[in-house]
Order: C-alpha cells, then sequence, then structure tokens
C-alpha cells in the first residue's frame, strides 16, 4: 500500500513524540527513530555522501539482507520491520542501526578498516541485534527508571537527554556496555547460523582491536576493543567446534 501523505505521517509522529513520556512504547522509540534517521538521509544528500558507489550499497545490502532474513527466523516479530539501509561518505561515520531497523554504514570506515565479507558481515550483525533486541527502548526505559523526574518531559525532550546530556550518559554507561557486548554475542552467533565461519567473524574485532591506539581501555558506550575481540575469538573456537549450519550466505 503506498502512503499518499508521507509528511502527514511524520507530522503525527512528532505531535506524538511531543507527550509526556511516562512511559515509553516501541512505537514511539520507532517513530523518534525514523524522525532522527530521515534527517541524517536528508543531511547526508545535501552533502553528496548518501550511496554514492552502487557497488558498496549493494554488497553492504546483500549481505544485510541475507542477516535480517535470519533474524526473522530467529526473531518473528522483527519480519513487521521496515527495515532500510544505506551506505555514507561521511568520515567521521562508522555503521548504526536505529530502533526499527534504520541502517547507515559508512564506505570510509569498511575501506579503513579493510573489512572481508565475513568482517562486514559481523559488523553489520552486531547493529542489526541493536535493532532485533530492542536496545534503544531498553536504553530509555532504563533512563527512566534511574532518572524517574524524566517522566514529566516529553519523548522528544528524554530522547534528546539520552544522547546529548552527559550526566545520564554516565549513569547509562554501564547498561550501555552491556548492550554492546549482547550485540557483539548475539551478532556473532546470528551470523555464524545464517551461514558464516565464526572465526572468520571474529577477525572483525581483531582488525578493530589492531587499528585502535585506546584498544585495552572502554570508552564511555563499548567495552574495550581488545576484550571484545577476546570474547568474541572464545565464543567462535566453541563454535566452530559445533557443525556448521547449512545456509550459505556468500
Ligand atoms: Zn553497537
Amino acid at each position: 500500500m503506498t502512503n499518499k501523505y508521507p509528511h502527514l505521517a511524520l507530522i503525527v509522529a512528532f505531535f506524538m513524540l511531543c507527550m509526556s513520556a511516562q512511559a515509553v512504547t516501541r512505537e514511539e522509540v520507532v517513530a523518534g527513530a525514523e524522525l532522527l534517521y530521515r534527517a541524517r538521509i536528508v543531511e547526508a544528500q545535501s552533502k553528496f555522501q548518501l550511496d554514492n558507489d552502487p557497488a558498496f550499497l549493494a554488497r553492504v545490502q546483500r549481505i544485510a539482507l541475507g542477516l535480517i532474513e535470519q533474524a526473522k527466523r530467529e526473531h518473528p516479530v522483527t519480519a513487521a520491520l521496515d527495515w532500510e539501509i544505506h551506505t555514507s561518505d561521511d568520515p567521521e561515520e562508522s555503521a548504526f542501526c536505529m530502533a526499527g531497523g534504520k541502517m547507515l554504514v559508512s564506505h570510509n570506515y569498511v575501506n579503513t578498516m579493510d573489512l572481508n565479507n565475513a568482517e562486514l558481515a559481523m559488523l553489520l550483525s552486531h547493529e542489526i541485534q541493536h535493532a532485533v533486541l530492542e536496545h534503544n527502548l531498553k536504553e530509555f526505559q532504563e533512563a527512566l527508571r534511574i532518572e524517574p523526574n524524566l517522566q514529566k518531559y516529553s519523548f522528544l525532550a528524554l530522547e534528546d537527554a539520552v544522547d546529548h546530556d552527559e550526566t545520564l550518559m554516565a549513569k547509562l554507561s554501564k547498561f550501555n556496555v552491556e548492550q554492546e557486548n549482547q550485540a557483539d554475542l548475539e551478532g556473532l552467533q546470528m551470523a555464524w547460523r545464517a551461514g558464516w565461519p565464526a572465526l572468520k567473524l571474529a577477525g572483525f574485532f581483531q582488525k578493530l582491536a589492531r587499528i585502535d591506539p585506546m584498544a585495552h581501555f572502554d570508552s564511555l558506550e563499548h567495552p574495550a576493543p581488545a576484550r571484545r575481540w577476546q570474547a568474541a575469538r572464545k565464543l567462535a573456537e566453541e563454535l566452530d567446534q559445533i557443525k556448521a549450519p547449512a545456509v550459505p550466505m556468500r
């Protein structure tokens, strides 16, 4: 079905998000992500940084779609998500997946890391987990739990605080690091079940640890790259002992 009034849908979403964030809902989070993603895409377009290399876009989409099919098999609720995948030439970007399955992958990041297809699959599978496991929704719920005062504000104000209020971000750090760990390990297992060799997937983390001068230090949002590599390698070695699933995706 085509939507004759796409702007109307965005306006309705915007007003919905201006209401109080007493109990944040899945619909609010997806609508909020849609607004942020659309703004990010329009910005990239205006700077001529969007989807400039058709071969790279096709490579990312082909690998991501295989993983999304696997996500649908494992989590049928994700079949309802309106997945969208774009690439960017923004040198500041790496990769992200917002609530509802809105993804952006930096060509520059993948080139700098010199990722092969299995390593790119690991990056994408990690990002896909954030949408599958509803990490944005859970982060907002955690923010409301530790700062009940935020319930008085609109969802948009809550979203802004979670992204920009440094005091709140520091309080959410441990929770976010745990979500990143979960995206690493669940992402590795899902991509392996989709047919990718586990140790080749884990190679992504080895490259991450090699190029990062701060590889042994945790950041506010991510565990130390060296620890991510150690955990991924251990899991991959265990998975490769098991019979590989017979769903080749390459
Ligand atoms: Zn992540």
